[in-house]
């Protein structure tokens, strides 16, 4: 297929208003694709060129893409940054620039999508010195091939800035229309993402063997599997009306929830977002390999002090880095707290009961090996509500978050909060509601001891049926002067000029500034009530910032269905 395909509908993915119609025009464009391009043209279409989890990165600098921009122009350096200042997209700056080109004997708009993408992975494999050089080549050979249009979305998806407002949950809406007529099949599609969360993957399956070929798609080792997730209660009475008779409860520690994956020959640490995270922790590679067996098993990484005292969520966040990787293996050392089994020599344990999962988790893993830093989580079984609530207690004294009631004959759901899993958190104790990770979807200037910077942020609930964010509430409140004076920087590049189309907003509450609907916010609230003002029907109030959610993907921040069952 011609790259300039792609474009057309771009361009009229851009000009849609609602996500219905976003949903027709990409299902009947993917009628027409050829299944051999389908994955590719799902992953341009989501602003990528690989599923997350496989970690392809470009690894550009913006100075080399700018280059490349002028070098296929024919124009200078300075001017290409003259006008990105002005437009502040170097996508609009691409189509401005190669409108005026010179002529040249290379035809224009004749750019294969397959060779943009293998071109694009060709890139990705670039690296040592003199690779910036390179790279800017292959991008200038494959830029003077498309339209100024396509240049546009080419610099886009180059820089990683495509934000047509698709996200994986409009893909498989547009797919179930695609290859069955309607968006019933969403479901079953939704379930091949949970254990599947390469959507490029799942369109060539559905394209090639339909809606019955889903139903092969199965765990694969080093492959993230969509991550579990807990319900809440509003009291802890309210757990044996949920799990009548004996439950299991784990500690529910605060550090980083990872999925480990272990091959005969490879092992694979995936984050909460399912981004792979192995380079940041050669130490746990290292304690995992000595455990016999192919198996992929979850846990919560923590950072501990020499003497074994737990160092705080912040304290293990300085892991989470490119450089200098070594020499944090020593400085903040970190074990595994493991809870979960979901694979073992060949076997799938999805399906199996918790306790089943468990036992044979106990036995991989094995007492007495804390040595080793990969650690079982602390549990009891019982039905008793005030060994429960000793054991809530006890938790918080080593510094932990609460505790987690697991149903002994519960399955893993995989990318689902369901009632096999409950969580009970101190906040809950002190009768704030609970937090919400919400998502920024825009800012406030400030006034007063404010003026200059922002001073409250519009946040938004994940609507996961319609791939959409609402609005429910103005956060202002537990943000230092300091964070304030910080966040112009920390969402420039976020900053877009109109409301997004996968953001709900009502007049009332427009923002200054618009931001693409990616940074996760942690908010802690006294209540919710119901409200016109907000998009979601709902507002928190008394918002209160918590922290920045780096490890959540906007579509994993809380939905509107959770707000409104609190
Ligand atoms: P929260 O902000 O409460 O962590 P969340 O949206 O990240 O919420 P939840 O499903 O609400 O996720 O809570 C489960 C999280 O708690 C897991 O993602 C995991 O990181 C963490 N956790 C800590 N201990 C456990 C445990 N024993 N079992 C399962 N998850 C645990």
């Amino acid at each position: 297929m011609q790259f300039q395909e792609l474009v057309e509908i771009y361009e009229q993915l851009e000009k849609t208003a609602s996500n219905l119609e976003m949903y027709t025009l990409l299902a009947d464009f993917y009628k027409k694709v050829k299944h051999e391009e389908i994955d590719i043209i799902t992953y341009l279409t989501l602003g990528k060129i690989a599923s997350d989890y496989q970690s392809v990165v470009l690894g550009l600098a913006e100075k080399s893409v700018l280059k490349a921009i002028a070098k296929t122009a024919g124009i200078s350096e300075k001017k290409v940054k003259e006008l990105l200042h002005k437009k502040g997209d170097a996508g609009l700056v691409a189509e401005e620039v190669l409108k005026k080109k010179p002529q040249t004997l290379i035809p224009v708009g004749k750019l294969e999508v397959k060779e943009f993408y293998d071109g694009l992975h060709k890139l990705a494999k670039m690296s040592g010195s003199g690779s910036q050089d390179q790279k800017t080549n292959v991008l200038v050979s494959l830029l003077q091939k498309t339209s100024p249009t396509g240049g546009k979305y080419f610099i886009r998806i180059v820089l990683g800035t495509l934000r047509m407002g698709v996200g994986d949950m409009t893909v498989l809406n547009a797919l179930s229309l695609a290859f069955t007529g309607d968006r019933k099949s969403k479901d079953q599609l939704e379930k091949a993402h949970n254990i599947c969360p390469d959507v490029g993957l799942i369109a060539k399956v559905i394209a090639k063997s339909g809606v019955k070929g889903l139903e092969k798609i199965d765990v694969q080792i080093g492959r993230p599997i969509r991550m579990m997730l807990a319900q809440r209660v509003s009291d802890l009475s309210d757990v044996q009306k949920k799990m009548p008779g004996n439950v299991s409860v784990e500690g529910k520690y605060d550090g980083e929830r990872v999925q480990a994956h272990k091959s005969k020959d490879e092992i694979n640490l995936f984050s909460r977002r399912l981004d792979n995270i192995t380079h940041q922790f050669p130490d746990l590679v290292e304690y995992l390999k000595k455990i016999k067996g192919e198996f992929i098993v979850e846990g919560e990484i923590l950072a501990f002090d020499e003497k074994g005292k737990l160092l705080p969520f912040q304290t293990l966040m300085q892991r989470r880095r490119k450089h200098d990787i070594a020499d944090y293996v020593t400085k903040i050392p970190v074990k595994l707290k493991c809870f979960e089994l979901l694979y073992l020599d060949g076997k799938i344990f999805l399906h199996e009961e918790y306790k089943d999962r468990v036992k044979a988790l106990e036995k991989l893993i094995g007492d007495g090996n804390s040595d080793r830093g990969i650690i079982l989580a602390e549990r009891i079984e019982t039905d008793d509500l005030e060994k429960i609530e000793q054991f809530f207690q006890k938790m918080l004294k080593v510094g932990n978050e609460g505790i987690m009631i697991k149903a002994l004959d519960g399955e893993y759901q995989a990318g689902t909060r369901g009632w096999n899993w409950i969580k009970w958190k101190k906040e809950y104790v002190k009768d704030l509601i609970d937090t919400f990770d919400l998502v920024v979807v825009g800012a406030y200037f400030g006034r007063g001891r404010r003026s200059g910077v922002y001073g409250a942020l519009l946040c938004a609930a994940y609507d996961d049926e319609e791939d959409r964010y609402e609005t429910v509430c103005k956060l202002g409140t537990g943000l230092t002067d300091e964070m304030l004076s910080s966040l112009p920087d920390k969402f420039s590049k976020l900053q877009v000029e109109k409301k997004p189309i996968n953001v709900a907003v009502k007049k009332e509450m427009e923002p200054d500034v618009w931001f693409s609907p990616e940074v996760v916010v942690e908010v802690l609230a006294a209540e919710i009530t119901k409200s016109p003002f907000h998009t979601a029907g709902y507002a928190l109030r008394f918002p209160r910032f918590v922290r920045f959610r780096e490890d959540k993907k906007a579509e994993q921040a809380t939905t509107i269905d959770e707000i409104s069952e609190v």
